[in-house]
């Protein structure tokens, strides 16, 4: 199994994280992107105590402790009355409680970490510019075409392709993912931009409201804002982060929240509001045909709602890598992987469909703690993918 021939199609969060966690345990890997330049937007991404596990047994722990922020405390918020509903500790408690932290971090610096770490094992394991257009697979081998003309053979192929995955169609067809009438808009504050003695207290929360729901954390050691806020709304249907949005129609949009919101959402750089359409699919009943499978958003794609989808595509990576060490052929290994990954990302797909009515059905006056059923409140947070049974 050693000298497995592990093909990676996508150099995400999810793709860069299989990648490690297979060269870890031994494996060589050949990661094919898309994009000419390797990158990541401009957005924070929360990371829970089982997406920290995951990082750490794959030799990220002192990284992220160096470059993600730990909140010390993280609240629920009235959209209208910006009072806190329910404080919640986090700091020091979330190791205590699940043996990992709890994170938050800009986007690109997780990203950046895990290239530079693939890269590090082996400065050829990431090839840019290849975007994978279609695989034909026999018993022994899959053979891989790419838009530039390359052609690969490898010993199994694993999407990591995202929501749009290529390598989902051609495995179980091609079904466009679905518009959810959500629309988001993402932002990076710097904090200087803020007025004098405008604060962010606690530094993480999330707000609920009336078919609109934010959430906002500080990252970068404080000095930046990041915010998500989601409004139900039909019209355009866009699914890209990369879509501008003006600031004034943000601003419209969440017209009737408290300043203590409007203040940083008003202060997003004009150049850097994003406000993208939220897709979705229904969870496949298997993932898995022959030498070829799927991990994170290509998948099991998710809500935003629970903060979860980078977080699972980062726990399969590291099932993914045990499973090929434990197994004696590749079809034991997607068996294992599978059958360890597919029941908990099935749940958490329809969990995070539940959580917008929790976060947007207007339940904003009556909000306590009883009426917080979030990630954590699920159990999310005490898996642990580098100990679970595979
Ligand atoms: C508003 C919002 C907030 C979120 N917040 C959180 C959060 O706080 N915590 C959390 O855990 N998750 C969060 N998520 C979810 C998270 O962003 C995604 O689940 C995660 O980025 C998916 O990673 P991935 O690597 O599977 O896919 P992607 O990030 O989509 O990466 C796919 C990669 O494949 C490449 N690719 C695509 N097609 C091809 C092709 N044909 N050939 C070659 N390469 C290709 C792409 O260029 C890309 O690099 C959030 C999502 C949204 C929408």
């Amino acid at each position: 199994m050693q000298n497995t021939r592990i093909i990676l199609i996508g150099a995400g969060i999810g793709g860069l994280t299989a990648g490690l966690a297979l060269q870890r345990r031994g494996f060589k890997v050949s990661v094919y992107e898309q994009a000419a330049q390797l990158g990541e937007v401009g957005a924070g991404l929360t990371l829970s105590p089982n997406a920290t596990h995951a990082l750490e047994a794959i030799g990220l722990g002192p990284d992220l402790a160096k470059l993600a922020s730990r909140p010390a405390r993280q609240a629920v918020l009235h959209y209208r009355t910006g009072d806190v509903l329910v404080d919640q500790e986090r700091g020091d408690l979330p190791k205590k409680q699940y043996g990992a932290d709890y994170y938050q971090i800009h986007r690109a610096d997780l990203h950046d970490m895990l290239a530079r770490a693939v890269q590090a094992n082996d400065p050829t394991a990431i090839h840019l510019g290849h975007t994978f257009l279609g695989l034909t697979q026999n018993s022994d081998t899959v053979d891989v075409v790419f838009k530039n003309g390359a052609r690969v053979t490898g010993d199994v192929v694993i999407g990591c392709d995202g929501i749009k995955s290529e390598v989902r169609a051609q495995l179980w067809g091609r079904v466009p993912p679905r518009f959810t009438g959500n629309i988001a808009w993402r932002g990076l504050v710097p904090m200087y931009r803020l007025p004098p003695g405008f604060k962010i207290e606690p530094a993480s929360a999330a707000a609920v409201g009336h078919k609109h729901s934010m959430a906002r954390y500080l990252i970068r050691n404080g000095t930046m804002l990041n915010y998500v806020a989601f409004a139900e709304k039909s019209g355009w249907e866009t699914e890209s982060w990369s879509v501008r949005s003006e600031v004034s129609e943000l601003l419209e949009e969440f017209d009737d929240w408290h300043p203590s919101f409007k203040t940083f959402l008003a202060a997003t750089p004009k150049d850097l509001c994003f406000k993208w359409a939220i897709h979705d699919r229904d969870p496949l009943p298997q993932w898995t045909k022959g030498r070829v499978s799927l991990l994170g958003d290509a998948a099991h794609p998710m809500l935003p709602f629970l903060g979860m989808g980078a977080a699972t595509g980062i726990e399969d990576a590291v099932v993914l890598a045990r499973a090929f060490q434990q197994a004696k052929s590749v079809a034991e290994a997607l068996l294992r992987y599978e059958n360890a990954r597919r029941e908990r990302t099935t749940f958490i797909q329809m969990a995070s469909r539940a959580a917008q009515e929790r976060l947007q059905g207007g339940k904003a006056d009556g909000y306590t703690k009883k009426e917080h059923k979030n990630e954590e409140f699920l159990g999310l947070f005490s898996y642990n993918p580098a100990t679970v049974a595979v």
